[in-house]
């Protein structure tokens, strides 16, 4: 069966392989991979960017996708053959401290697929079904590819920020999450703002206008004169940072109103540096979201599955075989959301 791997540990260094299709273990079932998106972190991976060095080639990339139970191991009493499933991309091992409190996506030994062990760039894999939501029948696998990344906002919106009805909220970085973000950000009632840049303003921001949100473009204003033409005020009530780009931190402390607070999303490529002192002087919130718990599985299937979230304007269609132009058109920044079909 065909998978597209990360096999050598430089730029690109992907290839799609023939490799065994899995059988599944007596606990396990064997899902068939419908669709899969590109993740930011696929493309950390793809760049073999500093962060991601610690990725062992080669390994099947991918932990973004919606699938079909095809087989099932003889110890498995809940899933039935043809149940419609989506894979939670984080392993844990359910023994650690986080894993005890009931924190397992940030278990202290957890593997993330696509990363530390072999993802779903492929079309069939094996898995233990605590690692899989059933999805209802009305959720096509095109969308439902997106409960993932979608159960990231829902994470950081819901769980990880004072954000509430009412309230501005900048969102930073206009790419995939950040739309996202910014359509979780109205689905409880705040008004958001994307912001980006000149190289943004070809397909990222055009799109989020379409949404009907507030866009800024730093290259051509700045943010507290866009907050002052558009609201009358310089600053916004919280921020939900998804560029990952460094000095953003910094902008996010002098936007942010006294008392608001700052949601951490994107990983940054370089290391930070910020007057904190600002922050101690507003008294900011400063909160981190990584990756996203089992209930933002649920709740992301139920946004998506209601409409709530809209993710069809972001896509594109990819063969595996085609990887490398999906790869490089979402670097571009012509495709938001490049999406496989297995
Ligand atoms: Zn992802
Ligand atoms: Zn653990």
């Amino acid at each position: 069966m065909k998978a597209i791997r990360k096999i050598e540990r430089k730029h690109g260094g992907i290839s799609v392989d023939n490799i065994e299709p899995p059988t599944p273990k007596e606990d396990e079932v064997l899902v068939q991979i419908k669709n899969a998106s590109i993740c930011g972190s696929d493309i950390h991976a793809y760049h073999f960017a500093p962060t991601h060095h610690f990725i062992q080639p080669p390994v099947t990339m991918g932990h973004e996708c919606s699938g079909q139970v095809v087989e099932i191991g003889k110890n498995v009493t809940d899933y039935k053959l043809g149940d419609r499933v989506v894979i939670e991309p984080i392993v844990n091992c359910g023994k650690c401290e986080s894993c005890l409190k009931g924190n397992h996506h940030i278990c202290n030994n957890f593997n993330i697929r696509g990363m530390h062990r072999d993802g779903i760039f492929t079309e069939q894999v094996a898995v233990n079904p605590k690692f899989l939501h059933k999805i209802p029948d009305t959720l096509s696998f095109e969308k439902a590819c997106l409960v993932e990344p979608t159960s990231v906002l829902t994470h950081a919106i819901l769980d990880r920020s004072d954000i509430k009805a009412g309230d501005l909220v900048l969102v930073t970085g206009p790419g995939p999450i950040g739309l996202l973000a910014a359509q979780m950000v109205k689905v409880v009632g705040a008004e958001p703002i994307v912001v980006g840049i000149y190289s943004d303003e070809d397909v990222r921001l055009p799109l989020i206008r379409e949404f009907g949100f507030q866009t800024i473009n730093t290259s051509e204003q700045s943010i507290s004169e866009a907050l002052n033409e558009k609201y009358g005020r310089e600053t916004v009530h919280a921020v939900v940072e998804c560029s990952g780009a460094s000095p953003v931190f910094q902008t996010s402390l002098e936007v942010v109103v006294k008392g608001g607070s700052i949601t951490l999303v994107g990983i940054f490529a370089n290391q930070v540096e910020a007057n904190l002192s600002t922050a101690v002087r507003k008294e900011i919130s400063i909160y981190t979201s990584f990756s996203q718990d089992w209930v933002n599985f649920e709740r992301a299937i139920k946004l998506l599955d209601e409409g709530a979230i809209r993710t069809e304007e972001m896509v594109a269609y990819y063969q595996p075989d085609d990887a490398v132009d999906a790869f490089e058109d979402a670097i571009a920044k012509k495709v938001p959301k490049p999406v496989f079909t297995f």
